[in-house]
């Protein structure tokens, strides 16, 4: 597996200012130091989705949805962070080159996958346990939150994550 390195990210920002890959897809507005405008992230009347060109940065006060100009990319075109990064790349013109990982690097990522792999069959457990998620209900819990905080549970079978 490899990775980006930094100073690659870096040179993309540089050259694509996060107002100009914004306002590729919305119309902003000056608000000061900021520019503005209705989210793309949610429905709203009253324009609450600031962009800091200084920084660098976007955030939406209505919806909280934050980050930089490759999480913009991500969220709005539906891409993984890695294609939201390829597609920022090309158009910047820069050419990413990936960086070898290191054993440790290797471990932690499989160890990453391994939770992430436990919390999806916890969660995928929960939606078919209709006595769970009652239960979760009757605690006050809305499907969003469950959904949210990638809520899961273990099956009667002390060795179900392993087996599976
Ligand atoms: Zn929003």
């Amino acid at each position: 597996m490899h990775t980006m390195s930094s100073s690659q990210v870096s040179t993309i920002k540089e050259r694509l200012p996060i107002t100009d890959v914004v306002s590729s897809y919305i119309r902003l507005e000056k608000a000061g130091n900021y520019l503005r405008a209705r989210c793309p992230f949610h429905n709203e009347k009253t324009a609450s989705f600031y962009v800091s060109p200084a920084r660098g940065t976007f955030r939406c006060f209505g919806c909280g949805k934050g980050g930089d100009i490759v999480t913009f990319v991500e969220a709005i075109e539906g891409l993984t962070f890695k294609e939201a990064l390829a597609r920022l790349a090309d158009r910047a013109g820069v050419e990413l080159v990936y960086e070898k990982k290191s054993p440790e690097d290797y471990r932690r990522i499989l160890l990453t996958k391994i939770n992430e792999e436990a919390k999806d069959w916890f969660a995928k457990n929960l939606e078919s346990h209709t006595e769970a998620k009652k239960y979760l209900t009757s605690r006050g819990l809305t499907e969003e939150t469950i959904r949210e905080f990638s809520l899961g549970v273990a099956l009667g079978s002390w060795d179900g994550l392993v087996e599976h």
